[in-house]
């Protein structure tokens, strides 16, 4: 057998939830009744005017031609509109805003367009796992910081050391957090924004969780502190705001360079996004709120049945203010992994060890809200019963 896969195949770990998928499949043919709140992927349908749009959309003979690369102009200006109404920040749709295939396509192909073989990529510890993969596809080194509790999740970017300040090349944030379900402050954006400046870093926010939040308290856009677009730019998608996981679109915007840089990298990669779907996100941004809002109160109504049955239980919960994960501390004497294999094999509940998102989240694991209220009601009364074993 000749074929013999590029070293970056054989060193690149198993995607993380494919482990977990294997462990909840084997329960599954064991015969247990499975509630998973592993993998955050929304249960709700898309909102049924998206799906008409798509449908109507279909049938454009323009549509079945190559799209363009950077997006649709109609789109690029909704997108635009969104951005001005919902965060007060202004975009040129032609040079600072590029349709995507999905966030993690742009967030894999960003990398390729900013690092070189040797660069440093910093990241938080634990992170969104496409991150650091994508840093090493490009031969760059991975610096991570770690993400605590007393420090609200948030990097402590004073305690960067100088020499690794100097010589990165990029900061990426992700706030709201996956898989903390932190929000960053202002304040600690524009900290972000004086450090990219003085050691002349690049800072990527990835805001995929803006629109899920709780309590009436939208979460703040990088992009909305003065010189963030002179450093950075911030990734968003329709995916988990509008239910829209597979159907592949997202967006960057902010910084001109890095737009330009992404955007060169895709035309040499792929085609961009179907224009119907292309349509369809149009149509959501556009006439989608309603059911944004509605969905904000299903998350709120499980996050509260979760968060209430695991504090009975004598979990200490960090109740979330955005996405739809909830972070508990493990029992005392348990390691993240061991906790998760207990609750799977105790009361058939899937979750996921956030030390699985890197060793700084060691100590918790993370529910996903994504499952039909009557399976987070069930996970809830299972893990009373537990309790009370
Ligand atoms: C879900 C998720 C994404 C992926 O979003 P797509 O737009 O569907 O590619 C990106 N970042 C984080 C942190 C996520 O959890």
């Amino acid at each position: 057998m000749f074929i013999r896969l590029a070293k970056r195949i054989s060193e690149t770990g198993e995607y993380l939830f494919a482990a977990l998928d294997r462990k909840k499949r084997d329960a599954i043919k064991r015969g247990v009744d499975v509630v998973n709140l592993g993998v955050g992927d929304p249960d709700l349908p898309t909102p049924e005017l998206v799906i008409e749009s798509l449908r109507r959309a279909a049938g454009e003979p323009g549509n079945h031609q190559y799209p363009s690369y950077q997006g649709k102009e109609e789109l690029r200006r909704a997108i635009s509109e969104y951005m001005s109404r919902r965060f007060h920040v202004s975009l040129d749709p032609d040079k600072e805003i590029v349709v995507l295939i999905g966030s993690k396509e742009g967030i894999a192909h960003l990398s390729w367009a900013m690092l070189d073989p040797g660069d440093i990529a910093l990241l938080g510890d634990p992170a969104y796992p496409v991150y650091g993969g994508a840093a090493f596809f490009c031969g760059a080194h991975v610096h991570r910081l770690p993400l605590k509790r007393e420090r609200g999740f948030l990097p402590d970017l004073g305690s960067v050391p100088e020499d690794v300040a100097k010589k990165a090349k990029v900061l990426w944030l992700n706030y709201p957090n996956n898989p903390t379900a932190a929000t960053a402050t202002r304040e600690f954006f524009e900290q972000a924004v004086d450090f990219g400046k003085k050691n002349e870093v690049i800072i990527i926010n990835d805001a995929s969780y803006a629109e899920i939040y709780y309590d009436g308290k939208p979460p703040v856009s990088f992009l909305e502190i003065p010189g963030a677009k002179d450093v950075g730019l911030e990734f968003h998608s329709l995916s988990k705001t509008f239910n829209m996981t597979g159907w592949r679109v997202g967006w960057a915007a902010g910084n001109e360079t890095l737009i330009d840089g992404l955007g060169r990298i895709k035309t040499n990669v792929d085609s961009g996004v179907f224009g119907a779907v292309q349509d369809a996100a149009v149509t959501a941004l556009k006439e989608g709120w309603s059911s944004v809002e509605e969905l904000r109160k299903i998350y709120a109504a499980r996050r509260d049945i979760l968060c209430k049955a695991l504090q009975d239980g004598g979990w200490d919960v960090l109740v979330p203010k955005a996405t739809f994960f909830v972070l508990a501390s493990v029992p005392k004497g348990m390691a993240g992994m061991e906790t998760a294999e207990w609750l799977l094999n105790e009361c058939g509940i899937v979750c996921t060890p956030a030390a699985g998102m890197g060793k700084g989240g060691e100590g918790f694991v993370r529910f996903s809200l994504t499952a039909p209220d009557e399976r987070i009601e069930e996970a809830a009364r299972r893990l009373r019963a537990l309790s009370e074993k």
